[in-house]
């Protein structure tokens, strides 16, 4: 049997592996673009911070071990152009200029995500960059090693905009960053999003919320950033202004595009064709709180998908039951991190929300080194279900937040989650833990 895979990364090198791991006889071809595959996206801010560490040690498994050790017909350079359902083939176009065409039996499109550039003028000057795929990372860490950059203006507010703020300040490069809504994360609580708009103020950055960039301009050796009504100047342009599905090429191949134009898929993950598996940011997902479908593309999620297709393909029966959109990330001191819905969210998908805010310790009263812990959890009143939580603190954030998302998984009340048996020792909280004090009020609510 063909199995082949078109994109190299998260969710297509895991599906690979693993169909080869599975079924050591199963034809497998994978069909990547560009020259990398198997890389950390994640941990591009964190190498871009540090100017002598090479970007390739983001890369966790060289395309020669899949070649050698796995007997995958991993071919890089090769971008696909179209899927042919009828004909159960793939076709496109080499690097080289050649062009090519795969058979299969099962194919997986895991063709990821692209960043959003603006069609406005100056978005393709050299030096207005985006960060998704290593060759971007490299591309910026290249920009800034040959360009002494000074200032960065960063277009966009969502979590990469933020983790390469810090990367930048770690480098010792002023920022300014501007994005066009007023509302600063606006899925965070206000009061908590303030604590981290003080944050990073504290860090020198200055931020230019509710301007919509207009165009940019060459302006001898740096860049114009020109709104209605502000003009910033930079040696460099970050764009992170969110991401887009790569799903043309499945919306031409006549296969339904869910949520977003992401690919829509079944729970195994399974596309509108029979041999037609899509995976990772490209695709869609069910929601286990709302019960809907939801495009939320992270990391876990693509590795997991690629796994379940393979299993599929090798003829196991597996269906995911979803996400509940949990993620975390880090800027300068501070730890953000959230899991399921907020009221707005909530009330939307028909649940009658009810939310606390509470400021608790991330260690034991008295313990030294303890710092506030910000938490809101929201419940439905009609069922007591617990809907949500987001936190924000110094530390004791990143990891508390898979209680709750494991809870929201079980279907939880606030009630039995509030009764969960949760660890206690003075160095990582108080007795009470503090997700445990928050359902505790929350329940007071509801
Ligand atoms: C800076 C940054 C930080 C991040 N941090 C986190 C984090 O902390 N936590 C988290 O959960 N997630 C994080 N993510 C998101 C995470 O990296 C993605 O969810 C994950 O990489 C998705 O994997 P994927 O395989 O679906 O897509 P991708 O990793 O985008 O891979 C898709 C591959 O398909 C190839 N491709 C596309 N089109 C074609 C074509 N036509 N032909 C052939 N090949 C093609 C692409 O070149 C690419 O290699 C981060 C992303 C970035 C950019």
């Amino acid at each position: 049997m063909d199995f082949v895979i078109i994109g190299g990364d998260a969710a297509g090198m895991s599906a690979a592996s693993r169909a080869k791991r599975t079924m050591p006889d199963l034809k497998v071809t994978v069909l990547e673009k560009t020259m990398d595959v198997s890389y950390s996206a994640c941990g591009m801010p964190y190498n871009i911070a540090e100017p002598d560490r090479e970007i390739e040690d983001l890369v966790v498994r060289h395309a020669h071990v899949f070649r050698e050790k796995q007997d995958i017909n991993l071919l890089t350079g090769h971008c696909v152009d179209n899927i042919d359902p009828a004909g159960k083939a793939v076709g496109g176009i080499s690097l080289g200029g050649k062009k090519f065409e795969f058979p299969y039996d099962k194919l997986l499109i895991a063709t990821g995500a692209s960043p959003i550039i603006p069609d406005m003028p100056g978005f393709d000057l050299p030096g207005v960059l985006g960060l998704k795929s290593l060759e971007d990372g490299r591309k910026i860490k290249q920009f800034l090693k040959d360009s002494s950059v000074k200032k960065v203006v960063v277009i966009g507010m969502g979590y990469i905009a933020l983790e390469m703020v810090e990367a930048l300040r770690a480098r010792n490069i002023e920022v300014d960053m501007v994005k066009p809504r007023p509302a600063f994360l606006p899925w965070l609580d206000e009061k908590m999003a303030q604590i981290v708009k003080d944050e990073i103020k504290s860090n020198q950055v200055t931020m230019y919320p509710g301007h919509k960039v207009e165009k940019i301009e060459k302006s001898g050796d740096r860049l114009k950033i020109i709104c209605s009504d502000l003009t910033l100047e930079g040696d460099m342009v970050l764009v992170a202004i969110g991401i887009t599905p790569n799903s043309d090429m499945a919306e031409k191949a006549g296969l339904a595009l869910g949520i977003k134009k992401s690919i829509a898929v079944d729970r195994e993950l399974k596309t509108s064709d029979e041999n037609i598996y899509a995976a990772g940011d490209c695709a869609d997902a069910f929601h286990i709180v709302t019960g809907q479908k939801a495009w939320i593309p992270l990391a876990l999620r693509a590795n997991r998908a690629g796994w379940a297709v393979a299993d599929n393909v090798c003829g196991k029966d597996v269906q995911l039951p979803g996400i509940v959109g949990t993620s975390v990330f880090k800027v300068f001191e501070l730890e953000v991190a959230r899991t399921g819905l907020n009221a707005q969210e909530a009330e939307k998908a028909g649940f009658d929300p009810v939310e606390v805010t509470i400021k608790s310790r991330s260690r034991a009263h008295a313990h030294p080194g303890s710092s506030t812990i910000w938490l809101q959890m929201t419940g439905d009143k009609k069922t007591g279900r617990l809907l949500g939580v987001q936190m924000v603190g110094k530390e004791g954030v990143a990891h508390r937040i898979n209680a709750p998302a494991v809870a929201l998984h079980g279907h939880m009340t606030v009630e039995q989650f509030g009764q969960s048996d949760m660890a206690y020792a003075p160095p990582f909280g108080p007795v009470w833990d503090p997700m445990l004090t928050t359902a505790n009020q929350l329940l007071k609510k509801l």
